[in-house]
């Protein structure tokens, strides 16, 4: 997202930020899901104790001089949640409901996430306590080196690389690059991922994420016996995940059925032409007023008939309220966390296969890796280099987690979280306690 749509989109603040529903409290979430994988794995007690804390919270006041000459100070966060296996890796987001737990959360599902796509990173996640859509692009500068420079010791291509997440982008991970060069003396194009191909960015960085749910679902449904041409879809978000997921999708054959954002959705049961869907929101900014089917609320899409759904929007979209009225054969989750800890079982007695997040959405992350090799190589890839090592490594992950799933009897998520966790657990094992 540019700064300029950033400073368009309509804030939302929970009301209830402090005092999430149990059921949608991000950490709560994942722990729930690591406590069950945990104890498969029969787990010793004291890896469980140190795989259930977050190696470092760092807390920051970033004091910055606003435009009209105020002072504001903004509170901010770096969590680095496991690094036994390499350098943590995770977004920074700007975002007024930020929270220590949410950012908690987020960099132990990094944690996992690199694990199973086995890529040799940590998790971490970080975030501010902003309202961008009331700050100018100076100020947000402003804001992004202060709070650069007040986690500066952790930062680095061996020790902590960040990339964008929520209402971050490109150009914020160039100030990030900028304010990191400046503090060593050298120009360090591996402390951040996610940068202008123009100064060590990675081809194919922006359509990864889609382009491995796209992997993914086409591996769910071989696996289920279902042809990829003519198999239904429905997208809820049509941002970066969403809209290159359902491109992709559509050129493998699928019918996209379904489409939607914060405005709605639209439903075509003959199927939508994405590319032209695109082009709209590209000129309109959203789908409002997209008229080349019938209009649809986003719980509506939800609950449509379809084979596949995939939530590439926000956590927290399927919980024990509708999981029962989900009428798909397959999820494929885009986002991080749509589902709720809860609703899963209940997906589960539904029979739906489910493509827990950190697989289907770790393709991003996977370019993310790609990205920093070729910036410490010094030696940049072709598209089709990135999509096909992409493409590899998301088969081999997915099929990784299927032959788990199958050899415990469980749900792919309960595997996802099982390879993890052994995968962490065991680099700690070999490691050892220092000191
Ligand atoms: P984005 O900002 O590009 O797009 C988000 C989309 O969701 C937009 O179309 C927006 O209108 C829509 N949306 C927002 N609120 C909504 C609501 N209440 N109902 C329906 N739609 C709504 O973001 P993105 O980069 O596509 O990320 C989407 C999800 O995928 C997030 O959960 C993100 O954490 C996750 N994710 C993204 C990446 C990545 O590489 N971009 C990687 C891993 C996971």
């Amino acid at each position: 997202m540019t700064p300029d749509v950033l400073l368009q989109t309509a804030p939302i603040v929970r009301p209830d930020k402090d005092r999430f529903l149990q059921e949608e409290n991000p950490f709560e979430a994942m722990m729930s899901r690591f406590d069950r994988a945990a104890e498969l794995l029969d787990l010793e007690p004291g890896i469980y104790k140190v795989l259930r804390h977050p190696e470092k919270q760092i807390i920051t006041s970033s004091p910055v001089m606003m435009d009209n000459g105020d002072v504001e100070v903004f509170t901010g966060y770096r969590v680095l949640y496991n690094t036994s296996r390499g350098p943590a890796k995770g977004g920074i987001r700007f975002d007024l409901n930020v929270t220590l737990d949410e950012v908690t959360a987020l960099a132990a599902w990094m944690t996992w996430k690199c694990a199973v796509v086995d890529i040799p990173f940590g998790g971490a996640k970080g975030g501010v306590i902003c309202d961008p859509l009331k700050m100018s692009v100076g100020e947000l500068e402003r804001l992004t080196r202060r709070y650069t420079a007040s986690i500066i010791k952790t930062l680095g291509p061996d020790s902590d690389v960040p990339a964008p997440d929520v209402n971050t982008n490109e150009r914020v991970m160039a100030w990030i690059m900028d304010t990191y060069s400046m503090h060593v003396g050298h120009t360090v194009t591996a402390v951040v991922t996610g940068k202008p191909i123009e100064m060590g960015g990675s081809r194919g960085r922006r359509e990864a994420t889609g382009r491995g749910c796209m992997l993914c679902t086409k591996q769910a449904l071989a696996h289920l016996g279902m042809p990829v041409k003519g198999t239904s879809v429905a997208v809820q978000g049509f941002g970066n995940v969403g809209s290159v997921a359902a491109q992709l999708l559509q050129r493998e054959g699928c019918r996209i059925v379904g489409i939607s954002d914060r405005t709605g959705g639209v439903v075509n049961p003959k199927g939508l032409d994405v590319d032209d869907a695109i082009r709209y929101v590209q000129q309109h900014r959203t789908l409002a007023g997209y008229a080349k089917g019938d209009a649809v609320t986003n719980e509506e899409l939800l609950t449509s008939e379809v084979d596949v759904l995939l939530p590439a929007a926000l956590e927290n979209v399927i919980t024990t309220k509708n999981a029962a009225q989900i009428r798909a054969k397959v999820i494929c989750e885009g986002a991080n966390g749509p589902t709720t800890a809860a609703a899963d079982a209940m997906l589960d007695e539904k029979g739906i296969f489910v493509i827990p997040d950190i697989l289907a959405n770790a393709g991003g992350v996977t370019v993310s890796y790609f990205e920093w090799v070729q910036d410490r190589e010094g030696y940049f890839w072709t598209e089709e280099r990135v999509n096909e090592a992409l493409k590899e490594i998301m088969e081999r992950s997915f099929q990784a987690v299927l032959n788990l799933a199958r050899q415990h009897k469980v749900n792919m998520r309960t595997a996802a979280y099982m390879l993890a966790i052994s995968r962490v657990a065991t680099v700690h094992r070999l490691r050892g306690i220092y000191a």
